[in-house]
């Protein structure tokens, strides 16, 4: 499809059953060719944000009430508009956020494997019968959902992550309040446009855009139940921070990560080299699960340096329309920046800098080409602790498998991590000692699945806020205990006598 011809996005907030009317608060457009606007937002006020947590709460009770399946049967409408949609959908996303058109597509595909997963979970058993002390009590663990969830997401991934959170939040009878990142708001607000076709109840989702105080907004809000964040480190900290004014609050945040690789002495070499620049550099290595370490075995790293810096050179980074290109600009001018910030540092801190960072082209887009260096891990380089979030990469050498142990565990991250090797035992060390939520072998650091776990520790995340696990964060379990008997007995020997 020509650019010419499509249509920018009139920006509209949802609140309970009305799409209120445009306001061009804000642009978003496109990192790929900064002069091309993709639609004008509302930036959502105070009031605006009040109403439409008010309309969550108000939705609440009704479709707490909707038999578990009818809500799941939402998601099979919501799958067959996905489905119907995804070219246009990848269209607008690369547009938007810059990612080349085959990975979007591919994100698509993920968010329908969301819906997927949570429309097939609608008639799988749900809570547990366990056992009492006494014969005549049946026993149940019972799950309740919370009420209204806030759920404020990144720019990376503007359409499954948002799925990966609503999807769970409605199928257990909570309502939501969605604000999508400022930087994709024309993603989020097609995402929420199709839940309404799908037939979602009035209420049930509602929609404000706009930057950090909107977020903030949405957080104050005594009667946001649940806040289910992912983004930066700073800003989920200060989220939960605010949250502990609220003691029946909920709040599930996955965040940043400075992810490694681990290269072994037997490992498949083009295969290391392979997952190296696939987890540095797809999606311009603004994935959270990219990573900017690559470990490599000191026997190995001379070789391996060089081998991966020529085929980092080589990789095309260009109009994310182009499916030839490996991947597409950066988001913005600032995240161009802050990378060139970095790069300046690790010139500093580096034993050599082997492939250098060239703007491409400087003026219309935000392209940056890719940063390699090798660096000896020292505890106070602050470019192998700190997320950079670009295409900046480390090559790291380490004399044995406990020294890699040691150099991947020194961030304040864990959140995603691949080890290249040949060895069982090896391979089990590292799944042992490592400190990481997602962890792969003979793989890059990149690659999730919606019905596997998705999170990280320590400063990656308290949990599993997403995908399958996210039904801890947004019920609570419940026992519920029934006597069958006529008389009354009690657990631990306690005597009913009166
Ligand atoms: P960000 O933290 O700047 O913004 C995320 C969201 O928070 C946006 O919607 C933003 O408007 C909102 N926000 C900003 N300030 C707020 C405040 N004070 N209160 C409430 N909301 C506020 O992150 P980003 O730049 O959009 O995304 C990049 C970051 O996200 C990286 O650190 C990346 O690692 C992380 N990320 C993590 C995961 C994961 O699953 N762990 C997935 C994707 C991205």
């Amino acid at each position: 499809m020509s650019r010419s011809i499509i249509e920018p996005v009139v920006g509209r907030l949802l609140i309970g059953e009305t799409w209120q009317p445009p306001r061009g608060d804000f642009a978003s457009s496109n990192p790929a060719d900064l002069a091309e606007t993709i639609g004008h937002f509302p930036t959502a006020t105070a009031a605006e944000c009040a109403q439409a947590v008010a309309a969550a709460r108000e939705a609440f009770p009704n479709w707490r009430r909707t038999s578990r399946i009818h809500r799941a049967e939402c998601f099979e409408r919501l799958a067959r508009l996905i489905d119907r949609d995804t070219d246009a959908l990848a269209l607008l996303m690369a547009r938007e956020n810059g990612k080349n058109i085959a990975e979007c597509r591919a994100e698509v595909v993920e968010g329908l494997h969301m819906v997927q997963y949570v429309f097939g979970t609608g008639r799988m058993p749900v809570g547990e019968i366990v056992a009492s002390e006494l014969v005549e009590k049946d026993a149940f663990i019972r799950r309740k959902p919370w009420g209204v969830v806030a759920v404020i997401t990144p720019w990376n991934f503007p359409f499954a992550v948002p799925l990966w959170m609503l999807g769970p939040s409605l199928l257990e009878g909570n309502t939501a309040v969605f604000k999508p990142s400022e930087d994709t708001p024309a993603m989020g607000q097609k995402l929420v446009e199709l839940f309404v076709e799908a037939g979602f109840p009035k209420g049930v989702i509602n929609l404000v855009h706009g930057d950090g105080p909107v977020g903030e907004a949405l957080v104050k809000n005594p009667s946001v139940n649940v806040v289910l964040f992912t983004g930066s480190y700073e800003v989920g900290k200060r989220i939960q921070q605010l949250s502990a004014e609220y003691p029946d609050r909920t709040v599930a945040a996955e965040m940043g990560g400075k992810n490694a690789i681990i290269v072994c002495e037997d490992a498949n070499f083009e295969l290391a080299v392979r997952a190296g620049i696939l987890s540095a550099f797809k999606t311009t290595g603004q994935r959270c699960v990219s990573a900017s370490r690559i470990l490599v075995h000191r026997s190995l790293v001379k070789k391996y340096a060089a081998s991966f810096a020529a085929l980092a050179s080589k990789l095309k980074f260009g109009d994310p329309l182009d499916p030839a290109n490996f991947a597409g600009p950066l988001i913005n001018r600032a995240a161009v920046e802050k990378v060139l910030k970095y790069n300046a540092l690790a010139e500093e801190e580096a034993d050599e800098v082997i492939v250098s960072a060239r703007e491409l082209p400087p003026t219309s887009g935000c392209f940056l080409s890719p940063f390699v260096y090798t660096a000896t891990h020292r505890p106070e380089l602050r470019c192998l602790k700190e997320e950079v979030f670009g295409p900046h990469v480390a090559i790291v050498p380490f004399d044995g498998d406990d020294d890699a142990v040691r150099i991947h565990n020194d961030t304040e991250f864990g959140l995603s991590m691949a080890v290249i090797t040949e060895s069982y035992r090896r391979m089990r060390l590292f799944r042992e000692e490592c400190e990481y939520g997602m962890g792969y072998v003979n793989l890059p650091s990149i690659g999730a699945e919606v019905h596997l776990p998705f999170g990280g520790v320590k400063k990656s995340g308290n949990g599993h806020p997403s995908a399958a696990g996210l039904i801890e964060a947004v019920t609570h379990k419940t026992a519920w205990t029934v006597n069958h008997g006529t008389e009354i007995r009690m657990a631990q020997g306690l005597t009913a006598e009166m």
